[in-house]
């Protein structure tokens, strides 16, 4: 069973989906984190964005790891998050990391978090979820994650939200048949029961 998990930076998707994937016992997929592994080795190392994603050899279990070292902390800079952003637009990037992360899914019981999980990675992951929260509480996260100026996390995740929802590549939108969740006041403990309770519902079925 995939359960896809996408929406916005801050939305509480990864919170949300080791939540879920603890108390399901399922394996947990952060796309973002192989988007941010690239990123980071061109930023060390320079090239082409399509040749870096095909060749990065990337591990994105409890630790993610790139070409055997642990970057688990050093992708989650804003220079990374930024140049994440901006090569998750190209088109030819983006098919690198699909058949990873298609690999990855195709075995097993997996929560899968990103921008295009329900729509391109996985269509036919029995459950979508598609998490959002305004703005404001989007930023305050992750200002709180990052420690850094509530304004300033909010002006940088405004530049990426159009990034992600204007770009021509799997712009982040939600699957037709994607339930919408919105997480803005709402405790995790609170959205992850409740996507468990979907999960067992959809299990059902
Ligand atoms: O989720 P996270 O903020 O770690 O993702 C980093 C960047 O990777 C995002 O800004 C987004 O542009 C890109 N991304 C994507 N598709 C995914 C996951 C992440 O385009 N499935």
């Amino acid at each position: 069973m995939v359960v896809a998990i996408d929406g916005p930076a801050g939305a509480g998707k990864s919170t949300v989906g080791r939540g879920v994937a603890r108390a399901l016992g399922y394996r947990y997929l952060d796309s973002g984190a192989l988007y941010r592994a690239v990123a980071l080795a061109l930023i060390e190392d320079g090239g082409a964005p399509a040749e870096r994603a095909r060749a990065a050899r990337v591990d994105v279990g409890d630790r993610v790891k790139l070409d055997g070292r642990d970057v688990t902390e050093l992708i989650r800079g804003p220079e990374v998050s930024e140049l994440a952003s901006k090569i998750a637009s190209m088109g030819e990037v983006r098919e690198a990391l699909l058949v990873r992360q298609r690999e990855l899914v195709a075995d097993g019981d997996w929560v899968a978090e990103g921008r295009d999980i329900g729509t391109v990675v996985a269509p036919e992951a029995e459950l979508k979820i598609f998490l959002t929260a305004s703005p404001e509480a989007r930023a305050h996260r992750r200002a709180q994650e990052l420690g850094a100026d509530w304004r300033t996390v909010l002006h940088d995740q405004a530049i990426r939200d159009a990034q992600d929802s204007e770009r021509a590549h799997s712009p982040l939108r939600p699957a037709p048949d994607a339930i919408e969740l919105d997480s803005t006041d709402r405790p995790a403990e609170d959205v992850i029961a409740q996507v468990v309770g979907l999960v067992r519902e959809a299990q059902r079925r």
